[in-house]
């Protein structure tokens, strides 16, 4: 298949291809959207074939659940079979915006799209493309990440492309994704609410609205093998770049020191900017120390490039665990297949 290529810059400007885009979605096709988050691979939440084209497309195991994006508050009365009022509070203070909420599935979605559970993840996103494209083509939107399953995510049309190309029916090219992680994730179907996922709606935004959120424990840890997991897409070895990425937990001084002694051929550091010079190996970085949004923003771009490189093991610094940090150090861990040596 040839995926198109549709810019889409302006809303206003660009309509041509903005509609062009919702005319493949409304028969049934593939497209690559940008989002404030990642990009997504969407199709009609309805269409239970295109949905099953997603998981085609992406390799994507079939037990891992989509999120559902919308454009208003009626959209999402479509897809829940009750709305909570804490749903309604959240919705008003994070929508539009990189946040999800998993709710009781309505009878309208397809199991497919919940992988079976009997809750529907939903999201309003606040990017002005992804936000028109639901709006005129009426459709709500189910769209995982726009990466072949594994990968790091998409924060570029030029990554969807990489992974995606000849795939899918159409990519938009766009801006660059300003968040650059995954939405935050809780659940709304359990007491206390639970954060399934850090994003860049962070946990202590979260407790100003509900005080008595839990963090899942897979939001840390590695999920226990065999054991059901809340958040399905926590479980696997994610966001990973080919190259074996090894996380050193310590000061500067103590990282330097064992990248030094430990550092065979194809060995690269994942590092903060400025630190580059001071290594004795090629180095990528991943934005400045204490800036965590930097970091969100540019990690997936890093991981991609290490495997550019040519890298093979990369010997990678341990983010900052609060604020937007958490989501930073939640997908690295995972990027790492959770291995990481205490200094
Ligand atoms: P992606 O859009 O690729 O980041 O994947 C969406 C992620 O949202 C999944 O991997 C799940 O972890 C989470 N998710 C989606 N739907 C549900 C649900 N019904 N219950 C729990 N987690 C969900
Ligand atoms: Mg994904």
């Amino acid at each position: 298949m040839q995926t198109e290529r549709l810019t889409v810059f302006d809303v206003e400007k660009d309509k041509e291809a903005l509609l062009r885009a919702a005319e493949i979605l409304q028969n049934g096709g593939l497209v690559g959207i940008p989002t404030e988050t990642v990009y997504g691979l969407a199709a009609n939440t309805f269409d239970e074939k295109a949905v099953a084209d997603i998981f085609a497309a992406k390799g994507r195991p079939q037990d891992n659940p989509l999120i559902v994006h919308v454009s208003d508050m009626e959209m999402v009365k479509d897809l829940v079979s009750e709305l909570p009022e804490k749903a309604v509070i959240c919705a008003e203070k994070f929508w539009p915006g990189p946040f999800t909420m998993v709710l009781p599935r309505g009878e309208k979605v397809p199991k497919s799209v919940s992988a079976g559970l009997d809750t529907v993840a939903v999201r309003m996103p606040s990017n002005p493309v992804a936000h028109e494209l639901i709006k005129v083509s009426g459709l709500p939107l189910a769209a995982p990440s726009a990466n072949l399953s594994g990968s790091p995510s998409p924060t570029t049309a030029e990554h969807v492309l990489f992974d995606l190309d000849g795939r899918i029916d159409a990519v938009i090219v766009s801006d660059k994704c300003d968040v650059g992680l995954e939405s935050t994730v809780i659940s709304l179907c359990c007491e206390p609410p639970r954060l399934l996922r850090p994003g860049g709606v962070t946990l202590e935004q979260l407790k100003e609205i509900l005080p008595d959120i839990v963090v899942d424990k897979a939001v840390l840890a590695q999920p226990e093998k065999g054991k059901p997991v809340a958040s399905p897409g926590m479980k696997y070895k994610h966001y990973s770049p080919k190259a074996r990425v090894i996380m050193l937990d310590g000061d500067f001084e103590k990282f330097k020191k064992y990248v030094d002694d430990n550092a065979i051929d194809g060995t690269f550091a994942l590092v903060y900017e400025g630190e580059e010079h001071e290594l004795s190996v090629p180095c990528v970085s991943f934005g400045h120390k204490g800036d965590e949004a930097e970091q969100a923003a540019v990690l997936f771009d890093a991981l991609r490039e290490l495997d550019n490189l040519g890298c093979k093991v990369c010997f990678a610094r341990v983010p900052k665990k609060s604020g937007v940090g958490l989501a930073v150090y939640n997908r690295l861990i995972r990027a790492a297949a959770f291995e990481v040596i205490s200094l």
